[in-house]
C-alpha cells in the first residue's frame, strides 16, 4: 500500500519501501513507503490547506462527518480488523473489537464538540466586553504504536477533528495497514481531502514530524524513551504534547478480598492483547495471609489461556517483534537468575504454528524482589511478577516506588481501606475490585514518567484547542 495524503495514494518521492510482516510467521505480507522529511513536507502542506477551510465549518457539519466516520468503520470492522490481524498477530475477534470500539470513541468526541461553550465575562462597563473564545490549536501530528494502532489513533484524531484540527499521523512500522486502510474508508466517507493525512516510516520520519515548524500539536502514544526524544525536539519550536506514555502498573490484594474475582480480573486484564497493553497488570503485591491461596487461582487460570498458532484460533497471539519478546525473555531470565518461583509459563512456545513467530505462554513470577526487572521495568509482554507483602500500606509503599504512574489495582472488601488506597496511588487511573476497560467518557493517561495531559471525552476536545481573551470596545450609541 502507499501512503494516504491529500484525499489519495502516494509513494515516498524516494520511492523506498519497507515491509509489513505478519508476526504470526514471520511472512512479509505488503510493502509500504519509507517515508522521509519529504514526505512529511507534502503530508504537513495538505493539513495546512485543510485547516484553512476546517477551522471555519460549523460544529454542526464536523459533528455530523465524524459520526458518519464512526458508523463507516462499524460498518467495515470485519475488513479493517482483518488487516490489523494479519500486521498485528492478535486474534481476529478481538481485533474488529478494536474497530467498533473505537468507534463509539468518536460518537463520543462527537457529542462533547455540541456541549463546547466560550465564556464572558460579566460586568463590563457600557461600551467594553471580554470575551475569551477557544480556537482550533492547529496541524496535529499523531503519532501512534503497534498494540491498540486504530484506538489509540481515535483518542487523537476523533477530538482533533471536533476541535477542527487536521492531523498527519505517522502509525508504527510495524502496524500501518490498518490505519491507511481507515483514511480511505473516512476519505470515501466525505472526510474532505488533507484532514486525515497517513505517512509511513520510520523513527526518522516521526523526527521530521516533530520538528516541522507548522503542526502546532503533537500527540503521542508510545514509550518512554520516544516520548522524552518528542517533548525534547517539541520545546524546539514550543509546541504543545500529549504524551501517553509507558506504564509498570501495580495491584495490591488484601487479604480480604474476594481471591476468585481478583484472580479472574488480574489474569484477564494482564494478559490481554498478549500483555502488550500500557495499563496492564505488571506486578502484584498480595497480604502473606492469602499469597498462597491466590497464586493457586492465578496459576489454574493462566494455565487455561491458550495461544494461537499461525492461522489457528486461540487466546493469546504472538509478540510483535523479536524486540519486544526480548523484554519478557530477559525478565524472565533475570527473575530465575535471582531465585523466583515459575508458576505458569517462563519458556517460549515452540512447534508448529509458533516457530514462526514469538510466542511466550501466560507467565507467573512468584516470589519476585524489588531488585528484579520484572518488578521494575515494563515488561511489554504477558509476564506478570507476583511478591508478597506485610501489609497494604508496604503494598502502596511498593507499588509508588516507581518512574512509572499510568494505573494501580486494589482489592478489597473494606471500602474505607480501597478508598485510602485508591487515593494514595501515584497513578492516572485507579481500579476497585474489578478491572473493566478504561471508559471513552473520562481522562485517560499518566502521572510521572508515564506522561503529560489527558485523552479521552471533554478533557481530550480540549487539549486541542487554544483560549483566545478579545478585549472589545466601542461607544455606546445609545
Ligand atoms: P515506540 O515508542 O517504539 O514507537 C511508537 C511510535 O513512535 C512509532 O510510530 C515510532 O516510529 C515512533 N517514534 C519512535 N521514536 C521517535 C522519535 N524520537 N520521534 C518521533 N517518533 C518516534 O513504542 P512501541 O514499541 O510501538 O509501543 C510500545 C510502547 O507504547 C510501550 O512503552 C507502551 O507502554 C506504550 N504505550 C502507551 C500507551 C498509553 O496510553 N500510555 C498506550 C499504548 C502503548
Amino acid at each position: 500500500m502507499d501512503m494516504f495524503i491529500d484525499g489519495g495514494w502516494v509513494a515516498a518521492q524516494s520511492g523506498q519501501g519497507m515491509p509489513v510482516t505478519d508476526p504470526t510467521t514471520g511472512a512479509v505480507i505488503d510493502t509500504v513507503p519509507l517515508g522521509e522529511a519529504a514526505d512529511a513536507e507534502r503530508a504537513i502542506a495538505s493539513a495546512a490547506r485543510a485547516f484553512e477551510t476546517w477551522k471555519r465549518v460549523p460544529m454542526a457539519e464536523r459533528v455530523r462527518l465524524v459520526k458518519a466516520c464512526a458508523q463507516a468503520m462499524r460498518d467495515q470492522a470485519p475488513r479493517i480488523g482483518a488487516a490489523l490481524n494479519r500486521e498485528l498477530g492478535r486474534p481476529l475477534h478481538g481485533c474488529i473489537a478494536e474497530i467498533a470500539s473505537s468507534a463509539n470513541l468518536l460518537d463520543i468526541y462527537a457529542e462533547e464538540g455540541l456541549r463546547l461553550y466560550a465564556t464572558q465575562a460579566l460586568g463590563s462597563a457600557p461600551g467594553e466586553r471580554i470575551v475569551v473564545t477557544r480556537d482550533p490549536v492547529g496541524v496535529v501530528v499523531a503519532i501512534t504504536p503497534f498494540n491498540y494502532p486504530i484506538t489509540l489513533l481515535m483518542f487523537k484524531l476523533g477530538a482533533a477533528l471536533i476541535a477542527g484540527c487536521p492531523v498527519v499521523t505517522k502509525p508504527s512500522e510495524d502496524t500501518p495497514l490498518s490505519t491507511l486502510l481507515l483514511a480511505e474508508l473516512f476519505h470515501a466517507t466525505g472526510l474532505p481531502a488533507g484532514l486525515f493525512n497517513v505517512v509511513t516510516g520510520a523513527r526518522a520520519l516521526g523526527e521530521a514530524l516533530v520538528a516541522h515548524p507548522v503542526p502546532r500539536k503533537i500527540a503521542f502514544t508510545g514509550s518512554v524513551p520516544a516520548g522524552k526524544a518528542i517533548a525534547a525536539a517539541a520545546a524546539g519550536t514550543m509546541k504543545r504534547v500529549t504524551l501517553e506514555l509507558g506504564g509498570h502498573s501495580a495491584a495490591i490484594v488484601c487479604a480480604d478480598a474476594d481471591l476468585d474475582k481478583a484472580a479472574e480480573a488480574i489474569t484477564r486484564h494482564g494478559f490481554a492483547n498478549s500483555g502488550q497493553f500500557c495499563y496492564r497488570v505488571n506486578r502484584l503485591y498480595v497480604e502473606r495471609p492469602v499469597y498462597e491461596a491466590l497464586l493457586e487461582r492465578l496459576a489454574t487460570r493462566a494455565r487455561k489461556l491458550t495461544l494461537a498458532p499461525a492461522g489457528g484460533e486461540g487466546d493469546l497471539g504472538p509478540l510483535v517483534n523479536a524486540r519486544i519478546f526480548a523484554n519478557s525473555e530477559q525478565q524472565i531470565a533475570d527473575a530465575r537468575a535471582k531465585g523466583a518461583r515459575i508458576l505458569a509459563g517462563g519458556d517460549r512456545a515452540t512447534g508448529a504454528g509458533y516457530d514462526g513467530g514469538c510466542y511466550m505462554p501466560p507467565t507467573l513470577i512468584a516470589d519476585a524482589t524489588p531488585e528484579m526487572l520484572i518488578m521494575r521495568e515494563e515488561t511489554f509482554g504477558p509476564v506478570i511478577g507476583i511478591a508478597p507483602v506485610d501489609s497494604p500500606a508496604e503494598g502502596l509503599r511498593l507499588a509508588n516506588d516507581s518512574r512509572f504512574g499510568l494505573a494501580g489495582f486494589v482489592f478489597t472488601r473494606d471500602l474505607a481501606l480501597g478508598m485510602a488506597l485508591c487515593e494514595g496511588f501515584e497513578a492516572g487511573s485507579v481500579w476497585l475490585n474489578d478491572i473493566q476497560r478504561a471508559s471513552h467518557h473520562v481522562p485517560f493517561g499518566g502521572m510521572k514518567e508515564s506522561g503529560l495531559g489527558r485523552e479521552k471525552g471533554r478533557y481530550g476536545v480540549e487539549s486541542y484547542l487554544e483560549y483566545k481573551t478579545m478585549y472589545l470596545s466601542w461607544e455606546p450609541p445609545l
